[in-house]
C-alpha cells in the first residue's frame, strides 16, 4: 500500500489559552526559535482562540521573543473563548488559519485548550498541545508548565503567614489554587509542614477531626496550627469562623489567590517549557498532528490528544499517606 502523504508545513501559529502560567513565555520562545531553525515561518496568535477568531495574528521572528524567558504571564495574552466550543467556531478558526497560510498550531494550555486543538486537527489544521497550567491536573503528564513556580510562590507566602501565626498563637487556614485538583495543596502542605492538608480528592468534610487535632496539639504546647486548604474545597473564611468557635483558638483565613499564577518562572519551568516547546516545533515539522507533548517517568514524550484526554490521574496514595504522618 502506498504510504499516506505527510502534509508539508510551511507556516505555524502559536497561541496560549485558558489560565496563564509562569513558563508559557519560555515555551513560546522555544516554539518560535526552533520552528525558525526548522525553516518554518511563525505567527503569534493573540488572546488564545478568541484572538484567532478575531484574526489578531502577528508575524514573529527571533527578536519577537527576546528577553521573555524570565517573564511571568504570556506575551501573547490568553482568554477563554465560548465560540470555539461550537462547530461553527471551529470551522471559522480553521478557515482563518488557511487564509493566513497557517498549516499548524501549537496550543499551550490545559485540557480544555486540547479539546479545541483536537477539533482544529479534525478540520485539517495540524495541532500540537503543550501542558500549560499551574494545577498539574493534566492526566497524560507528570509535569505541567507553571506548577513548579506556583508551588514555590505559595510555599514562600505560607512561610510568611506561619511566622505571624506562630507569634500570635493562631490557627491559619491558607487556601491555595488548583481548581478541582489538590496537587498544589499537597506539595505546599508537605513543604511547609502543615498540620492539616485538605485536598478535594481525599477530604471527607469531617471538620470535627480537624478541631480535635487542633485541641490535641494545643494541649501538647503547639503554638500555631497551619491548615492548607485546596481551592476545590474552598470556603476557608466560614471554615475559620467555625473552627475558632469550636476550639477557642483565634483562626484566620488567608486566600493566596492569583499571586500564585504570576511571577518569574523557576529554572525548572523555564527549562522544561523550553524543551517541550522545541519538541512541539519538531512534531509539526515532521507533519504530526493531534498530539500533545508530556513528561512521563522522567522522559519527554508525546501522545495522541484523544488518548491523552481519555487518561485518568489521581493523587499518589503513598505521598498522601506520608503527608498525614509528617
Ligand atoms: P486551565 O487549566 O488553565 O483552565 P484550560 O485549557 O483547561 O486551561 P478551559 O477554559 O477549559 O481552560 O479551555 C480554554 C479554551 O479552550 C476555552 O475557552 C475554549 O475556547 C477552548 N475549549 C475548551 N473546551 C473546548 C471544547 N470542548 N471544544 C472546543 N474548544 C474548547
Amino acid at each position: 500500500m502506498p504510504k499516506a502523504k505527510v502534509k508539508e508545513i510551511k507556516t505555524i501559529g502559536v497561541l496560549t489559552s485558558g489560565g496563564d502560567s509562569p513558563g508559557m513565555n519560555a515555551a513560546i520562545r522555544a516554539v518560535v526559535r526552533k520552528s525558525l531553525a526548522n525553516g518554518l515561518n511563525v505567527k503569534g496568535i493573540k488572546k488564545g482562540y478568541t484572538g484567532l477568531l478575531n484574526e489578531e495574528i502577528i508575524d514573529m521572528d527571533r527578536r519577537s521573543v527576546s528577553e521573555i524567558i524570565g517573564l511571568g504571564g504570556t506575551i501573547l495574552g490568553t482568554a477563554r473563548c465560548a465560540e470555539m466550543r461550537t462547530e461553527e467556531g471551529v470551522k471559522k478558526a480553521a478557515d482563518i488559519c488557511r487564509a493566513h497560510g497557517i498549516d499548524g498550531i501549537v496550543v499551550i494550555g490545559g485540557d480544555g485548550s486540547y479539546r479545541g486543538a483536537q477539533k482544529l486537527s479534525h478540520e485539517g489544521i495540524n495541532t500540537i498541545g503543550l501542558p500549560g497550567t499551574i494545577d498539574l491536573d493534566i492526566a497524560c503528564t507528570d509535569y505541567t508548565i507553571g506548577f513548579d513556580t506556583a508551588i514555590n510562590t505559595a510555599m514562600e507566602a505560607i512561610d510568611k503567614v506561619r511566622d505571624t501565626s506562630s507569634s500570635h498563637e493562631r490557627c491559619s487556614i491558607i487556601e491555595v489554587m488548583g481548581r478541582n485538583a489538590g496537587y498544589i495543596a499537597l506539595w505546599c502542605g508537605v513543604a511547609n509542614g502543615a498540620e492539616d492538608i485538605l485536598i478535594p480528592e481525599k477530604y471527607d468534610y469531617n471538620e470535627q477531626d480537624i478541631i480535635n487535632h487542633i485541641i490535641e496539639n494545643r494541649k501538647n504546647g503547639k503554638k500555631h496550627h497551619i491548615i492548607i486548604n485546596a481551592e476545590g474545597i474552598g470556603h476557608s473564611t466560614s471554615m475559620a469562623r467555625r473552627i475558632e468557635a469550636a476550639t477557642g483558638m483565634e483562626t484566620r483565613a488567608t486566600i493566596l489567590g492569583y499571586m500564585q499564577r504570576g511571577g518569574s518562572p523557576t529554572c525548572k519551568d523555564r527549562y522544561y517549557a523550553s524543551v517541550m516547546g522545541a519538541m512541539a516545533a519538531d512534531l509539526l515539522k515532521e507533519g504530526k498532528t493531534n498530539r500533545v507533548v508530556a513528561q512521563k517517568n522522567g522522559q519527554f514524550v508525546d501522545f495522541d490528544i484523544d488518548e491523552a484526554l481519555a487518561m485518568q490521574k489521581d493523587i499518589p496514595s503513598y505521598e498522601y499517606e506520608v503527608s498525614k504522618i509528617l
